[in-house]
């Protein structure tokens, strides 16, 4: 079994993303990847799940340690799963979460309250090193549906106008404490927790 003086990269640079992540590793160091001068690295895959493991190879391969990193983004089904894997730069390279919002909106123009069914998703990846053939693995999804309009003001990405039938609110309504609770993050790692508990 690992020690748990073992330090892990967390191939993030989001400081709620790298909270959670300490919190699930624990009593383990969990080092963000800048603060060991690890760039980004090119996310290039076609899947969450891909792209999560892309960034946490080469958080161990640039330190040696082990990683962990996550994917995540929103699949509209009316736009047949965009933006995907494209979430962050929906609106182009740089854009802001209200730019992508915009976009979002403008692309399901006409589309009725019950076709605009959606759902963020998260794959988490930790790797032992960049040589782990057998890496672990957490999924998770949070279902919604496109709201009109932006309401609410919490959260990020496109939380405004993930709109919750059993809420009826917003993400960006719901309270950070909540949202925590219920979001595809949560699940994702719920289920690396529990294989987390097994000996790394
Ligand atoms: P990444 O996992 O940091 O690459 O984020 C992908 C993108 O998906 C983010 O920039 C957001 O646009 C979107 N996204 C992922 N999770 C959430 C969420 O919990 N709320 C709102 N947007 C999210």
């Amino acid at each position: 079994m690992m020690p748990a003086s073992t330090r892990i990269v967390a191939a993030t640079g989001n400081a709620g993303k790298l909270a959670e992540l300490r919190a699930l590793l624990a009593p383990r160091e969990v080092v963000a990847q800048a603060e060991l001068g690890v760039g980004e690295a090119e996310e290039t895959g076609a899947t969450f799940a891909e792209n999560a493991l892309l960034k946490a190879r080469n958080a161990c391969a640039c330190t040696g340690l082990a990683a962990i990193a996550d994917d995540s983004g929103l699949e509209v089904d009316a736009l047949r799963g965009a933006p995907g894997v494209y979430s962050a730069r929906y609106a182009g390279e740089g854009a802001s979460g209200a730019d992508n919002i915009r976009k979002l909106l403008r692309e399901l123009e006409g589309v009725a309250p019950p076709m605009r069914t959606a759902r963020f998703r998260c794959a988490l990846v930790y790797l032992r090193g960049a040589e782990d053939e057998s890496p672990l693995a957490g999924e998770g999804a949070w279902e919604g549906r496109i709201a009109e309009a932006p309401r609410g003001d919490g959260g990020f990405g496109y939380d405004p106008v993930f709109f919750l039938d059993e809420y009826g609110m917003t993400a960006a309504q719901l309270g950070a404490e909540l949202k925590n609770r219920l979001s595809h993050r949560a699940r994702a790692l719920d289920q690396l927790r529990a294989k987390l508990r097994r000996p790394l």
